[in-house]
Parts: C-alpha cells; structure tokens; sequence
C-alpha cells in the first residue's frame, strides 16, 4: 500500500510515488496542481531550479494571470504523463473551468484525489468524470460536511439567479451578485447570458474571463465595472470589494450573496443580502456520500472538512472504510481562503 501523508502548507505527499497534490513548491518530486484557487496553487511564487509544477492548460493560463511566476508543464484531461513509479492523469472535477481530478496509478494501488469538485458539474466548466479502474484510495475535501447543505437543482438554480436579476432590474434597481472572483462569478455571467443584458465584473473576475471565453464558455455581454456607468446593469463582484465600497454610491441596489454557506441560518441577517442564492462550487452532503458509494474505493481519506466524524459516520453506515487525513493531528479546516 502507497503511503499518504499531508505535507507542508496543506499539500499531500505520495512519497512512494514522488507524486504531491496541490500546495507545494518543488522539491517533493511532481507537483500537481488541482485547480487555480489560491489555497491550491503552488506556496512559492516561483519553485526552485528542479520545480516540476504540472496543471491543465487552463489552470496553468489561470496560474499565470493570478501572478504565478514559475514554469508550469501542461497537462491536457485523459492524457497519461508515465513517471518513474507511477502514472498519472487528469480528469475533469467540475469545479471551476480547468480544475482537474488526479488519477495516480501505480504497483503500490491507485489514488483519486478531488482537489474540489462538484457533481453535477458547474455549468461553466468541462464537466465530471470519473476513473475507469479500481480506487484504491479516494481522497477528498468535505467542505459541506453536514446534511444541511443539499442543493437544489442545476434548473431551480438558474432560475433563481436570473429571476433575481430580472426583478431587481423591472423595479428599476441594479442587481448585485456577491460571489468569488474566480468561477463563480462566470458561473453567473453564463446563467444571464441568455436574458442579453450587459454584466459588469470586478477587475478580479474581469481579466479572467477572456480565458474561459477561449475555452468555449458563453459569458454573454460584459464589461470591466466601470463607477460611472454601473447603474441598471448587472454587477458581479466579490463580497471583500462589496464591504470596500464597490458601487457605494447607487442608492437603489439589490444585493444577491451566492455561496453554498448562504444555506446556513442566519446568513441573511449577517450579509443584509436581499437574496441568498446557495450556488456552490463544491458537492452538497449527499452528493459526496452518494460519490463514495459509486466509486467504492479501498478506503476514503477525508481532508478539507470542519466536521469529519459526520460524514465518516455516513460512510461507516455505507460500509466504506474511511480516515482522516491529519497533519500533526490537526485537520486542514475549510474556508481559508476557500471560495466555496
Ligand atoms: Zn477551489
Ligand atoms: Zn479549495
């Protein structure tokens, strides 16, 4: 059996394969990057002279425009890269555009590690897939680790963010969404796409949606926010710009907060957002525990999750051996930095 063990600044270390997930710099053998969230990219900006980053070409490109300054080698989905003792390959994880599944295989068993993904796939994404081949370890992130985040449906979804757009825009106010810069906010920019009113996007977001656009995703009519013609168009932003002013000066707004924790009671009272929208990146409970049951791995190793003794004790009912991945005995907790 292949050894597993969290590294250093949340990575996780294949050491019998020379293989790390996520996080690391360079010197702990291949490095591969899951997805271009910050609290998955490499911790060094650049990586030393041996550094051997691999991601998809849109992660990489994403890498980059994040001010990612080291070499990246691209990896495209399903094309195995043959390293010494091992082979590995990605799949699409559904998540946002380029994030990618790692399919480890080897003498000493087989690892699927999820980064973070999503079943159904986000819509402005290159969908879900799944390994053909025995898992013998599954590890995954648990970020909503509680049966109280269950999504509604891709439809019931999309038909709540553009009825709130819609609305907002008839009683003659701007709509605002509240949601991370990166993949989420083109999640909603392709779901209003087709009412063909012109969105404009924080800077953030702004300069990452030409590579999504490249990538074959419809982002419909958009502009960078602009402070001086913003009004009565819909507004895409992160809540960090929102709390720091970002079109302060409209008195007629509606605000839309867009996160899997907007199921959360409470969560209104706390944002004053007119309209919670539980979009997620992420998987809901059930959809992670239905996942476990589909691949029926070896034994699921739990990361990224403020509540493992829950979904182990679903797992256990599944008859699915499970564990939590720890470093020092501590858990990775989710949310930094996590856009979920
Ligand atoms: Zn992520
Ligand atoms: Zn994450």
């Amino acid at each position: 059996m292949t050894a597993i063990r969290k590294g250093s600044s949340h990575a996780i270390c294949l050491p019998d394969y020379g293989v790390t997930l996520d996080r690391s710099g360079g010197d702990e053998g291949h490095t591969f990057i899951s997805h271009a969230h910050a609290d998955h990219l490499p911790r060094r900006g650049g990586g030393g002279p041996d550094a051997a980053i691999v991601a998809t070409p849109p992660t990489a490109r994403l890498m980059r425009l994040r001010g990612y300054r080291g070499e990246v080698r691209e990896l495209p989905f399903g094309e195995p890269l043959e390293l010494e003792r091992c082979r590995v390959t990605f799949l699409p994880a559904g998540h946002i555009l380029g994030s990618a599944l790692t399919w480890v295989e080897g003498k000493e068993g087989s690892v699927l590690y999820t980064g973070d993904c999503r079943t159904p796939p986000s819509p402005a994404s290159e969908g879900f897939k799944l390994p053909e081949g025995e898992v013998d370890h599954f590890i995954t992130e648990a970020t909503f680790s509680l049966p109280i985040y269950r999504w509604p449906s891709g439809e019931e979804l999309a038909a709540q963010v553009r009825g709130f757009a819609l609305k907002s825009l008839e009683e003659g106010a701007t709509p605002v969404f509240l949601a991370y810069s990166l993949g989420k906010a083109q999640e909603i920019m392709h779901l209003v796409a087709p009412l063909g009113e012109t969105v404009q996007i924080h800077n953030a977001g702004h300069k990452l949606c030409g590579i999504y656009e490249e990538e074959g995703i419809d982002l419909g009519r958009y502009e960078a926010y602009d402070r001086d013609s913003c009004e009565g168009k819909i507004l895409v932003c992160p809540s960090s710009a929102w709390n720091n002013g970002f079109a302060s000066h409209l008195r007629n707004t509606r605000l839309a907060y867009c996160s899997g924790w907007a199921t959360r009671d409470g969560a209104r009272t706390q944002l004053t957002a007119d309209e919670l929208i539980p979009l997620s990146d992420h998987l809901d409970f059930f959809e992670l525990i239905r996942l476990c049951r589909e691949l029926r791995p070896g034994k699921v190793w739990i990361t990224h999750t403020p509540n493992p003794a829950v979904v182990q004790h679903y797992l256990k009912e599944e008859g699915i051996a499970s564990d939590v991945l720890r470093k020092n005995g501590k858990d990775t907790q989710a949310g930094e930095e996590d856009p979920s």
